[in-house]
């Protein structure tokens, strides 16, 4: 007799008295979930197949689902609980390595919810964002040392190439493959509505595409799919990938069930091919080889795009940020391990890399120390979760932020973490056109740019209420922040004081 090791982790709990079998559920759910039965005339339901994506809920017009987490229990204990035991009877059954989507979502201190940030008051008094200036304007980019003007006040300076930002927010590094089209535009639309820039990722750039391109960071990563000269113009800043918060230390993997049609001819690789980016890039083994790509993808668009260099944050990275900093990359991505991702082994995403509050803080610190801090802008990602912490971040020396999961729950993500699965129900990480035609750019872009104004909002009132009228006096400003709950070392490693102090 077969024995079966897992019981499901959700169940659909229908109200009979409320549904009439209209079969929305059913049409809605890609994994089979809900199945009307003629017989009985009644909608029943398989749980074992739910990921709690709340799609069929959602759909529901008369309310008679909800997704309940399963009673049943497993005998627990401090060190076995039951997501490890699940997990161990499912490499029991299949031998195979755990795969995971989005971020890390194991219980380590988010330093976010331990920071508080500071209010004016009497002396330097707070500024109302609605009557007074306030200044969210960010130009990344490296900064010259000294000005020099000439007789006429005009600057003597060749300024290395900037990028201007309305807000100091950018989408982060979303390929299209693991996205799909409709995702790709809504994201394009809303980075040239806001003014800021959105990334390709490293599935290169759909042609339909090319005309967002001053909005456009393009991506360069270890597998150079779909990277070409157009390529490398059509965007306003070149970015290679070294290293992804999620997966530290490995490459990337899109299976070549999506490697269809536009995705295969945009990553110039056959229909069906696995694309896999080695962990490596395999022309870079120091700091002097990764100055080498720098300067060649300068000298491939005439030095006019900053060219930046994103790597996850990682024990050593503040010095490895010092190494980057002195290769002539113009921006530094660090990306922190609560940054999401389409598809990652699950102990690499849940046990590899560090928070990006501490990385960015000894970053920062270390450029600052080195003499070094204006060569380069810092962009932070992995686990920005509202306005807040991008004020946070910014405090503790960021230039501005990725954002990633925020930007797909805001399309509509309900974060079931099911996008290496490629049945996305929202329609935003799967290639199946049933799936991908739910999400309409029309309102997925509309819904990024509310987001986005909200957050603008918010981060104006935070820093009026600090007294400051501008993300330049923002950035790096300790003082403004304390720490709540921290202990002396994790207070030194961030540089702040603790509340009270
Ligand atoms: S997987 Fe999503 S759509 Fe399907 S039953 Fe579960 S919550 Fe509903
Ligand atoms: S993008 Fe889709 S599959 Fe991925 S977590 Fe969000 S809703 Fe689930």
């Amino acid at each position: 007799m077969a024995v079966n090791y897992f019981y499901p982790e959700y169940e659909a709990a229908r109200n009979y008295d409320r549904c009439i079998n209209c079969r929305v559920c059913e049409k809605q759910c890609a994994n089979s979930v809900h199945e009307y039965i003629e017989e009985l005339d009644k909608m029943t339901s398989d749980d074992s197949k739910c990921v709690n994506c709340h799609r069929c809920v959602s759909l529901c017009l008369t309310r008679a689902l909800k997704i309940v987490k399963s009673g049943n229990t497993y005998r627990e204990n401090a060190n076995w609980s039951a997501g490890i035991m699940n997990e161990l009877y499912r490499q029991a059954e299949t031998g195979g390595v755990l795969l995971s989507s989005m971020g890390n979502p194991e219980p380590y201190p988010v330093y976010f919810n331990k920071i508080l940030i500071n209010a004016s008051q009497v002396t330097n008094p707070s500024i109302d964002p609605l009557r007074e200036p306030m200044e969210t304007k960010v130009i990344l980019g490296a900064k010259p040392q000294i000005i020099e003007r000439d007789k006429a006040g005009k600057i003597k300076n060749n300024l290395p190439p900037q990028l201007n930002l309305s807000i100091p927010i950018m989408f982060s590094a979303m390929s299209y493959g693991s996205l799909s089209y409709n995702a790709h535009e809504s994201l394009a639309r809303a980075a040239e509505e806001m003014g800021i820039l959105y990334n390709t990722g490293e599935g290169g750039l759909h042609e339909d595409f090319y005309r967002y391109g001053k909005n456009t960071i393009v991506q360069v990563a270890s597998g150079r799919f779909g990277v070409h000269r157009a390529y490398l113009e059509a965007g306003a800043a070149i970015e290679i990938k070294m290293g992804q918060g999620a997966k530290p230390g490995i490459g990337g993997h899109l299976p070549g069930s999506k490697i269809v049609g536009d995705i295969s001819k945009t990553r110039m690789i056959p229909e069906g091919s696995d694309a896999i980016s080695p962990a490596p890039h395999h022309d870079i083994y120091s700091i002097e080889d990764l100055r080498q790509l720098v300067f060649s993808l300068k000298t491939a668009t005439g030095f006019k795009k900053p060219v930046i260099v994103k790597i996850a944050a990682v024990h050593n990275v503040a010095a490895i940020s010092s190494g980057i900093a002195r290769s002539g990359a113009d921006i530094i991505v660090i990306d922190g391990f609560r940054g999401g991702t389409g598809a990652a082994p699950t102990r690499i995403r849940d046990h590899v890399g560090i928070p990006i509050e501490l990385a960015l803080a000894s970053v920062d610190k270390r450029l600052r120390d080195e003499g070094i801090r204006d060569r380069v802008s810092i962009v932070a990602g992995g686990g920005i979760r509202s306005s807040a912490d991008i004020v946070k971040i910014i405090a503790l020396g960021a230039d501005a932020v990725y954002i990633g999961t925020s930007a797909l729950l805001a399309m509509g993500c309900h974060l079931c973490r099911s996008c290496h699965t490629g049945k996305c129900n929202w329609g935003i990480a799967s290639q199946i056109p049933e799936l991908t035609r739910r999400l309409n750019p029309d309102i997925a872009y509309k819904r990024l740019v509310n987001l986005l104004k909200a957050w603008e909002h918010e981060i104006k009132e935070m820093m009026g209420g600090m007294g400051i009228n501008s993300i330049e006096a923002l950035k790096g400003n300790r003082l403004m922040l304390r720490g709540i709950g921290l202990n002396a070392r994790e207070l030194d490693v961030l540089g702040i004081r603790h509340a009270g102090e």
